[in-house]
C-alpha cells in the first residue's frame, strides 16, 4: 500500500508589524496575543485563518523562553496557519517607548478630564490617557524582565 505523504508540521509563526511609517518586527515566533477589538486573542502555528480589527492594546509575541511585548493601536490582524501580520496605525516596542514622555501625556489627559468641556473633547482626552496608560504599562514589563 502506498505511504500517505505527510506534512512536517510548522513549529513557528512569521510575525509582521507594520505601521505606515515602518516594518517593527519580523521574526519567527512561537505564540502570538493580539488585542482584538473583541478582546485578546491568542495565535498557535497551524492557527486556523481569521481577521480582526485591534483596539489600544497590548501585543505579546514569545520566542521560546522570551515573550515580547508591545503597544498597538488600532489596526487590523490577519492570521494564517503559519504568519500575522498586525497593521497597527501605530506602534511601538517596549524598549522604544519614552516613559517620561507617557507620564506627561498622562498629567495632560488628567487635567484635561478634570476640567471637562465638550463631550468630543472629553472622548479625546479619555482616548489620549488609554494611549498613554497603555505604554506605561507596556514600557513597565522590561524593568519587571529585567527585575528592576
Ligand atoms: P504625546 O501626547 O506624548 O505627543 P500622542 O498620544 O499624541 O503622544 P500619538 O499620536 O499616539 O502620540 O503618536 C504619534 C507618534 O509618537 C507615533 O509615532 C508614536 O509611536 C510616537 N509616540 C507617542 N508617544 C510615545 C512615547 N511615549 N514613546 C515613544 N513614542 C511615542
Amino acid at each position: 500500500m502506498a505511504e500517505t505523504a505527510t506534512h512536517e508540521p510548522s513549529t513557528k509563526l512569521l510575525l509582521e508589524v507594520v505601521t505606515p511609517d515602518k516594518l517593527l518586527v519580523s521574526e519567527y515566533v512561537d505564540q502570538v496575543i493580539a488585542p482584538g477589538s473583541e478582546g485578546d486573542f491568542g495565535v498557535l502555528p497551524g492557527h486556523c485563518h481569521f481577521l480582526s480589527t485591534l483596539r489600544i492594546g497590548e501585543l505579546q509575541y514569545r520566542v521560546g523562553e522570551r515573550t515580547a511585548y508591545m503597544s498597538v493601536l488600532w489596526g487590523f490582524a490577519e492570521v494564517t496557519p503559519q504568519k500575522v501580520t498586525i497593521l497597527a496605525e501605530i506602534a511601538e516596542k517596549a524598549e522604544d517607548i519614552d516613559v517620561e514622555r507617557a507620564q506627561a501625556a498622562v498629567a495632560r489627559a488628567e487635567a484635561r478630564l478634570e476640567r471637562g468641556g465638550l463631550p468630543s473633547e472629553v472622548e479625546e482626552a479619555k482616548i489620549s490617557l488609554e494611549k498613554a496608560r497603555l505604554r506605561q504599562k507596556v514600557a513597565e514589563r522590561l524593568k519587571h524582565q529585567r527585575g528592576l
